[in-house]
């Protein structure tokens, strides 16, 4: 059987890999405050496959017998989509939390390059194997495997920047074991994953006046090969109260500066290498599968919105004013919005030329910047009815001092709503709208699928503009041929 356990997950990152946080250099990853409480929900979601009650929504088994992640197994179908939608929803609603960089969300960039294995064939017929090899080993050695897109680009006036090829991710050597490689990535989750796919940056690929070549790569790499640097941001949640910070002390996913120190990656690991086209390919259609894995996060921050302001207002008897209530309404508006692009991308899937079934792309990228554009609106209409409660509530410990509880009592209990029951629900909205990790939360959902000019662009490259032309053309009676460039 494929399937791992959490235990052995947690094995696999004992691998003599480099990874340093606030300091230091961390020699038991499992067990470091920074990453321990993250890789035990990733260890609890590789048991949830195992367990009677998920298996039917969590895994599949192939022709052969293998039993794999539902998350890894490549959509042929409507039914296919829709049973990845109901996966990712079973685990989350399991953890009672969002986590993004757990496998489901990144193994369908692979399947965009499985997409393209026509168009790398002409270019060498070894990547299009190559990317089937490892399709299929993911999913039969159900490896934890993230994306690495983004590179620290220095100078934006200038595409390469600094000396010997600059700080782009390039390759400086090639050899018969492999290529070996240079630079750097920012990678969310990838000190405590098995693998990353490793892209070449967002940047105009078209453009002919700089020779790209050396940077046009695309990879698997391990994340304990000899070489790989991680640099680790501090943690925000690590050491929290989980009592006082639900959210924080679980579900912070740390991210990581990936220092490809001349890496070695063997051939079999090349997905594609000194090729512009696969390059400019692969960054376009990067998120058409793993965007609507995506936006499922959002729609699960979204209830979280709606239930907590809900929640805080019914218990103040507020729920009765029209003006809260339409409110409210702005909040099921947000959430509906997201859920039906989700829908409708099912709905309207689309057949790839790889024989796969894709969320309907149009519908997916503009849900996916309705649900991020709206988002930090959204979460301050939650922090409004919420209200000033979630910035001045004392903490558990207090809440449950024995020498206070009269005044406890009477000033922080509301009809049904003890004292202790309450602050737990605004510790919990404080996770969710102000601590140090709502915050960044924000940050990360604007950037780490990808910054909002580049989701802009692939909405529009994804949208058929010429019914519009033709519609006009009609009405106003304009002959098409007289106007067309
Ligand atoms: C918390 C977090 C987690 C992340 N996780 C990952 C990850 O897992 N994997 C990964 O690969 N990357 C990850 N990233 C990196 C992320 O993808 C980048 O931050 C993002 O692509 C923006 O790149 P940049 O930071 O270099 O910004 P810049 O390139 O400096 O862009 C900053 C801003 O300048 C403007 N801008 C820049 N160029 C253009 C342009 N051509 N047209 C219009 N406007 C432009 C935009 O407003 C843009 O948002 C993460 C980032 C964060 C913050």
């Amino acid at each position: 059987m494929a399937l791992r356990t959490g235990e052995e997950y947690k094995q696999s990152l004992n691998d003599g890999r480099e990874v340093y946080i606030d300091g230091e250099r961390v020699h038991n990853i499992t067990e470091h405050p920074a990453f321990k409480p993250i890789i035990d929900v990733k260890a609890r979601m590789y048991d949830m496959n195992h367990e009677e009650k998920y298996k039917d929504i969590c895994t599949v088994t192939l022709p052969d017998g293998d039993v794999i992640c539902r998350g890894y197994h490549m959509p042929k179908t409507k039914e296919d989509l829709q049973a990845i939608r109901k996966y990712v929803d079973t685990f989350l609603d399991e953890l009672g939390g969002v986590v993004y960089r757990v496998g489901d969300e990144t193994i369908g960039e692979m399947w965009s390059l499985f997409d393209a294995q026509d168009r790398l064939n002409e270019i060498d017929p070894t990547y299009a194997e190559n990317i089937r090899y490892h399709i299929d080993r993911i999913a039969r050695k159900d490896l934890f495997h993230v994306s690495a897109n983004t590179d620290p680009k220095g100078d934006r006036s200038k595409l390469i920047n600094g000396e010997d090829g600059g700080t782009l991710l390039h390759i400086v050597d090639e050899n018969e074991k492999g290529i070996v490689v240079r630079g750097a990535k920012f990678e969310t989750a990838a000190a405590y994953a098995n693998q990353a796919f490793v892209k070449p940056t967002i940047s105009n690929w078209s453009n002919t006046s700089v020779n790209m070549e050396n940077y046009a790569i695309g990879f698997i790499c391990d994340m304990g090969a000899p070489g790989l640097k991680h640099i680790c941001r501090s943690p925000v949640g690590a050491g929290k109260d989980p009592e006082n910070y639900p959210i924080s002390s679980k579900f912070e996913e740390i991210d990581t500066l990936l220092i490809f120190d001349d890496v070695l990656i063997p051939w079999e690991n090349v997905l594609f290498h000194r090729s512009l086209e696969s390059a400019k390919y692969i960054r376009e259609t990067v998120h058409r599968y793993s965007a609507f894995n995506y936006v499922l996060r959002i729609l699960k921050r979204a209830d979280y919105l709606l239930g907590a302001a809900l929640l805080n207002v019914e218990q103040t008897g507020l729920t009765k004013i029209p003006s809260v209530q339409e409110k409210l309404t702005e909040l099921i508006t947000y959430r509906e919005t997201i859920n039906a692009h989700l829908t409708a991308a099912i709905a309207e899937a689309q057949e790839t030329a790889g024989g796969l079934v894709m969320p309907n792309q149009s519908l997916l990228y503009t849900g996916r910047i309705q649900a991020l554009k709206h988002f930090p609106a959204m979460a301050h209409l939650a922090r409004e009815l919420v209200g000033g409660q979630l910035a001045v509530t004392p903490d558990m410990e207090t809440i449950t001092d024995s020498k206070i509880k009269e005044h406890i009592d009477r000033y922080y209990s509301v009809g049904k709503w003890s004292a202790k029951e309450r602050a737990k629900l605004l510790y919990f909205a404080r996770d969710l709208l102000n601590s140090s990790l709502a915050g960044h939360q924000i940050t990360f959902e604007l950037f780490a699928q990808s910054p909002p000019f580049a989701q802009s662009t692939a909405a529009f490259k994804n949208y058929d503009l010429e019914p519009h032309r033709e519609m006009v053309f009609k009405a106003a009676n304009i002959q098409p041929d007289a106007v067309k460039n």
